[in-house]
């Protein structure tokens, strides 16, 4: 018998966790788990540790180990806790860790999986848009194989053609467009946070969810890009897709456009991930051709959806642009999801925090760490004091 592929999960009470899980779960002969993390609920953590049968189950926030403790005594699974372990999440000979945890609070124990485990499967993109050169010389410098699980980056790691990637024009991301899609800009005023978590073809975290209706998702989805295919700008395009069903595309110079297909359903390129390099079945649903009645597919709005104008703006501008982009987008989406900023009010802050980009130097996870807090505070003031409501931003798109 083969042996079994060694797993950690961060995040793994999320949405990304709790799909992986599933696809482990289906596949009790080829995975065994090590290590499995949350942020903050310890009931489902510790229910996720006993159904993965993992060896450690670690909550980011310490007042929860006590509880967490409890639920998991006479199990077998060591329950820690804090942000140190947290950081230091990974054991040495780890197979594959795959990097589940929203937000950039994803990239310490990132780090240490690209120098603990042999690969490493990055659903959590902040990480890559904040600090995408810090991460991919981590990744080099300890010979780590990064595998990417959002779909769209999935999609092309299936079809670009590593070994001669001249012949690439382009990568086209497609989007869904998300639920306001045909709204007009004064309708989406009133936008509620109930209203934006509604995603019509995918079932996501909030914070994703809402980056898919501001079209923040696919923004951050062009700096990804960037960074894992090493790609210029003009070699990255989106076309609204809205069903759904092509993740992304690859053009090459001579005319071939290469598309994977697939539902909507994360399990595929989970389980193209923990399977590679080979194909293992999955437990989600499959895609039945017969009753797709078209694809279709159509240039975005960059008036509608100013955060892929920003996108590019940043790829010009380098790390330290996409870092502030980063965590405006955090710090507002949190507000509006506290329903303490309005639906707009989200690229505002964007846009503000772009306006005052820092110059900083962004070698160190140490640099990166504090210019990133010294951000989220001045875009919390920028909320909080009130300024936000005399910008001109949003009345001058009309
Ligand atoms: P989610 O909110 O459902 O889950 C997030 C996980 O991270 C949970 O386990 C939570 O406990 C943990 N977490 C949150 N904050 C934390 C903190 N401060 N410290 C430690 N742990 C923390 O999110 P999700 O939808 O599963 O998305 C996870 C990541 O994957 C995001 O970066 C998202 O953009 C990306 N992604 C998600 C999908 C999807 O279908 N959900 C698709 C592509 C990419
Ligand atoms: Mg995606």
């Amino acid at each position: 018998m083969p042996t079994k592929k060694r797993v950690s999960i961060l995040g793994v009470t999320g949405s990304i966790g709790q799909n992986t899980a599933d696809v482990i779960l289906a596949h009790p002969d080829l995975f065994e788990v090590d290590v499995v993390t949350a942020g903050n609920n310890p009931e489902k953590l510790a229910d996720m540790a006993q159904k993965l049968n993992a060896k450690q189950a670690i909550i980011a926030n310490s007042q929860a180990e006590p509880a967490l403790a409890d639920l998991l005594e006479g199990s077998g699974i060591q329950a820690l806790s804090g942000k140190s372990a947290l950081k230091n999440a990974i054991n040495p000979d780890t197979d594959i860790t795959v990097s589940a945890i929203t937000g950039l609070a994803g990239l310490p124990p990132l780090m240490h999986a690209l120098r603990h485990s042999r690969a490493v499967a990055i659903a959590n993109k902040e990480p890559l848009v904040a600090a995408g050169q810090l991460v991919m010389a981590e990744a080099r410098k300890h010979n780590c194989r990064i595998l990417p699980l959002d779909s769209e980056h999935n999609a092309i790691f299936q079809i670009y053609d590593f070994e001669r990637p001249e012949g690439v024009s382009r990568v086209i991301l497609t989007a869904s467009g998300g639920p306001f899609l045909r709204w007009s800009h004064e309708k989406t005023r009133q936008v509620t946070p109930e209203q934006a978590l509604q995603h019509p073809t995918w079932s996501m975290g909030p914070k994703i969810s809402v980056d898919s209706a501001t079209m923040m998702n696919k923004a951050l989805e062009i700096i990804e890009a960037h960074i894992l295919f090493e790609l210029p700008a003009e070699k990255i395009s989106v076309l609204i897709h809205p069903q759904s069903v092509v993740h992304s595309l690859v053009e090459y110079s001579d005319g071939s456009v290469l598309a994977q297909m697939g539902a909507s359903d994360m399990r595929t390129p989970i389980a193209h991930v923990l399977g590679w390099p080979d194909r293992i079945e999955t437990p989600g649903r499959k895609l039945n051709l017969q009753t797709l009645s078209a694809l279709s597919f159509e240039e975005p709005d960059m008036n509608q959806f100013p955060a892929l104008r920003l996108a590019y703006e940043c790829l010009e501008r380098g790390p330290a642009a996409c870092l502030a982009f980063n965590a405006a987008n955090e710090v507002a989406v949190e507000f509006f999801l506290k329903n303490d900023l309005d639906f707009h009010g989200i690229l505002r802050v964007i846009e503000y925090m772009m306006q005052n980009v820092p110059d900083t130097l962004l070698d160190s996870l140490e640099v990166i760490e504090a210019t990133d807090a010294a951000i989220r505070e001045e875009a919390k003031n920028y909320i909080m004091t009130g300024r936000i409501r005399t910008s001109s931003a949003d009345a001058k798109r009309g």
